[in-house]
């Protein structure tokens, strides 16, 4: 059985994004977020998205308005009922989290899928609080969701069959490859990854380069398309830095721990390409 309605629980980066590749390939989508300020933003970033799939000859301009008239906008979970399936891509904290699926729990039908995009957190710990946990999966979405082809899938320890089953329909639904991972922190891609844009944040703190030339350094030298610390200003630094901690506490290892510069951007509130500075400058 295809999704029809999917709600959406946050509206940032990844929230935006997520509802703007599900509403295109025909699924009604309902983007909530805990303030209107919030639902505006998002709903800015996914109509200008749209808009360059447009320019480019990706997508119709008919597709383009049939995408925005599925996607609904609102700060009532209330709405929650109608959902087939609920992805949860709220900010990257633990509690916050564990009270958001509470709620999912409470307003949804009994065979609604409970998936969370987090980074980093445990799928098993969060399965832990609802009162099906079987329907509860981890889809890790990759930042920009509608450019990025992959769908890391997470199964918790209590993760059913036909939840993961499901899961891996989605990803086919809306032209993403899924992988499996299991549930430890940080899964496969960010366990590699974190690591490698940490070490490139110590070598700037420790001035062995500037951060033009570390970028430029593993973009010539290793073919990545972009830059770590462009990387981590696109990923969002209090999201990445949550995700390290996560890393470091999850499996106790001081080699994940978070680079000292990092922790004093994001007390700075230079947070990267969302806050208009991070690494680089957004202005
Ligand atoms: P973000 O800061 O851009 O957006 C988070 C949104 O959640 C904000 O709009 C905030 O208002 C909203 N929110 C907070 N509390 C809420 C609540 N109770 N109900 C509804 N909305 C609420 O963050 P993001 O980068 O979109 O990250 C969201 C999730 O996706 C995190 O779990 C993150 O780890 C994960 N993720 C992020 C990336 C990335 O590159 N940024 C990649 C993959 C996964």
């Amino acid at each position: 059985m295809s999704i029809q309605h999917i709600a959406v629980i946050g509206a940032g980066i990844m929230g935006n994004g997520i509802a703007q590749v599900c509403a295109l390939v025909g699924i009604n989508v309902v983007l909530i977020d805990i303030s209107d300020e919030a639902l505006e933003k998002g709903f800015a970033a996914l109509t200008s998205n749209l808009e360059r799939q447009v320019r480019k000859e990706a997508i119709s301009p008919a597709d383009r308005q049939a995408a925005l008239g599925r996607i609904t906008l609102t700060t009532d979970y209330g709405v929650l009922g109608q959902a087939d399936l609920v992805i949860e891509a709220a900010t990257e904290d633990l509690e916050l989290k564990k009270r958001i699926l509470k709620e999912i729990d409470k307003l949804t039908g009994r065979d609604c899928i409970i998936a969370t995009n987090t980074s980093s957190l445990s799928i098993t710990e969060l399965a832990a609080v609802v009162s099906r946990p079987g329907h509860v999966i981890g889809l890790h979405f990759f930042n920009p969701v509608p450019m990025m082809g992959l769908l890391e899938v997470i199964r918790g320890l209590q993760t059913c069959e036909a939840t993961y089953t499901a899961a891996l329909a989605l990803s086919d639904q809306i032209g993403k490859i899924a992988v499996a991972a299991r549930n430890r922190p940080g899964f496969v891609v960010n366990r590699i990854l974190c690591p490698m844009i940490n070490e490139a944040i110590f070598v700037l703190q420790e001035n062995l380069a500037s951060a033009r030339d570390i970028d430029i350094g593993m973009q010539l030298g290793c073919n990545h398309p972009i830059g770590p610390l462009a990387l981590a200003d696109l990923i969002g630094l209090d999201t990445f830095l949550a995700a390290l901690k996560s890393l470091h506490e999850g499996f106790d290892d001081p080699k994940y721990r978070p680079a000292q510069l990092l922790k004093e951007m994001v007390a700075a509130g230079y947070l990267g390409r969302k806050s208009g500075r991070g690494f680089f400058s957004y202005e």
